[in-house]
């Protein structure tokens, strides 16, 4: 039997089967590029589900991890610690906003910022709020980010949820308008829509949604979980509209490969939650704030932003020749390094063709191929993974 046979065989008898693997064990990285346990090397467009931005093995990243290893890698929230207020520093910076939560995940950051403006309109518009979430919209998996979840699939089998939640029709602004009543507390949606099938939010749409929630003192959450983090650009994929959310949710590429996340607040909800209302052992601890501080500081470093306009544009131009060469793509939709082709079928066999052929992409719903590459990619990494999708398909 292969290493990699063994190791899947055994892992599967012993973890719960709530994924549907690829046959591959992932072993290391360099770069753009990932290795297995048989040293087959793949071009990686997915980072692990936007996770990893610098890409893999960057020295500096790694060695600000293994100088906090050295010193202290958790403390108890009933102390301060030194990394966490450089990473809060960094957020609040780059987001604009007033006040950061750390968390260990992105369903944790949604479930804080949905706990703020509950309390928020508990405490002003009476208690019974209700929740706008958007159709095909991801938030995560726990039972609070699952209740704003637009997919009925992930969130039947769970029921009841959080009650008073509504779905309305993501870029449809005259769908939101029909269920906002007196009674609405939060509106929550993806600045651009990633798992559910790459949808940035139009101009008019987002900027619409923010007019509404400041005539009806409603709270705005936008999740950048997916989208944030450079992805789109813009640091945070609203800055690309020149609005600003009331509360915003980050984590997948805050800390670039270990667990964090954060919810962070404006003005005017920065106050809601007090002392006692809200905490977590792990959120923000030693190490995953060095790692946030850090990657902060290689952004800048890096330039990052400006290598996801100038590629992510050639990237846009490279899927539209693919596009126009292939009926059976019927769309092709975002921006920056956060890109899909849509088919007109599921795309789950070419997928995994491309895996076949060494390309790593993940889909967004069925129909939709993702491209979410670490945002160090380069116009030579967009054509070796072009030519790969033009041969598979
Ligand atoms: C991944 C994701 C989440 C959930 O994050 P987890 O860290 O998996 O809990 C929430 N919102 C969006 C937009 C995401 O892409």
């Amino acid at each position: 039997m292969t290493k990699t046979q063994t190791i899947i065989n055994d892992f599967e008898e012993n973890v719960i089967h709530t994924y549907n693997r690829y046959q591959i064990v992932l072993d290391k990285g360099e770069g753009m590029y990932l290795y297995d346990v048989e040293d087959n090397k793949y071009l990686d467009f997915g980072a692990g589900i936007a996770v990893y931005a610098l890409g893999y093995g960057n020295k500096e990243y790694e060695d600000a991890l293994k100088e906090q290893i050295g010193k202290i890698i958790h403390t108890s929230n009933y102390f301060y610690n030194e990394p966490g207020q450089r990473a809060a520093a960094s957020i609040i910076k780059a987001t604009g906003l007033k006040k950061v939560f750390f968390t260990n995940s992105g369903a944790e950051a949604i479930e804080g910022a949905l706990k703020v403006a509950k309390k928020y309109g508990n405490e002003h518009k009476g208690g019974d709020c209700e929740i706008i979430a958007m159709e095909h919209s991801f938030h995560g998996r726990t039972l609070g980010a699952l209740s704003v979840t637009g997919n009925a699939h992930y969130r039947e089998p769970f029921a009841p949820l959080v009650p008073n939640v509504r779905f309305a029709e993501y870029n449809n602004l005259d769908s939101v308008k029909a269920l906002v009543n007196e009674k609405t507390g939060v509106i929550i949606m993806e600045t651009v829509q990633g798992e559910g099938g790459i949808r940035p939010a139009s101009e008019d749409f987002i900027k619409g949604i923010r007019q509404i929630c400041d005539d009806n003192d409603i709270i705005l959450i936008l999740d950048e979980i997916q989208c944030g983090m450079g992805r789109t650009g813009y640091m945070f994929g609203y800055q690309r509209y020149g609005i600003k959310p009331d509360i915003t949710t980050m984590a997948k590429a805050l800390g670039c490969g270990v667990p964090v996340g954060a919810f962070v607040c404006n003005d005017k909800v920065c106050d809601t939650l007090v002392a006692g209302d809200h905490g977590t052992t792990y959120g923000g601890n030693p190490l995953v704030c060095a790692a946030a501080a850090k990657v902060f500081e290689l952004y800048d470093k890096l330039n990052v932003l400006d290598n996801v306009k100038e590629v992510g544009a050639y990237l846009y131009d490279r899927l539209e020749e693919i596009k126009n060469a292939h009926s059976n793509i019927v769309d092709h939709r975002g921006v920056g390094f956060i890109q899909g082709l849509e088919f007109d079928g599921p795309v789950k066999d070419i997928v995994g063709k491309l895996l076949d052929n060494h390309l790593i992409t993940y889909s967004a719903g069925s129909n939709v191929i993702r491209f979410i590459p670490p945002l160090i990619a380069s116009k030579e990494n967009v054509d070796e993974m072009v030519a790969i999708l033009q041969k598979v398909l």
